[in-house]
């Protein structure tokens, strides 16, 4: 499940430890549309947002 982080709303894995105490959400943002909207390397084990859902 993506987690968002509190301080800057970026989206990370729930293995990510970047997020800090952040919100689990169950869809990702509108704003993200490919996997390459995604900034930190924790996603960097998907191929596609398909896999991510
Ligand atoms: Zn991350």
């Amino acid at each position: 499940m993506p987690v968002m982080a509190s301080d800057d709303f970026s989206v990370h894995t729930d293995d990510c430890d970047r997020f800090d105490d952040g919100m689990p959400i169950s869809d990702l943002p509108d704003e993200v549309g490919s996997i390459d909207d995604l900034d930190c390397e924790c996603w960097s084990d998907f191929d596609s947002l398909a896999d991510i859902e």
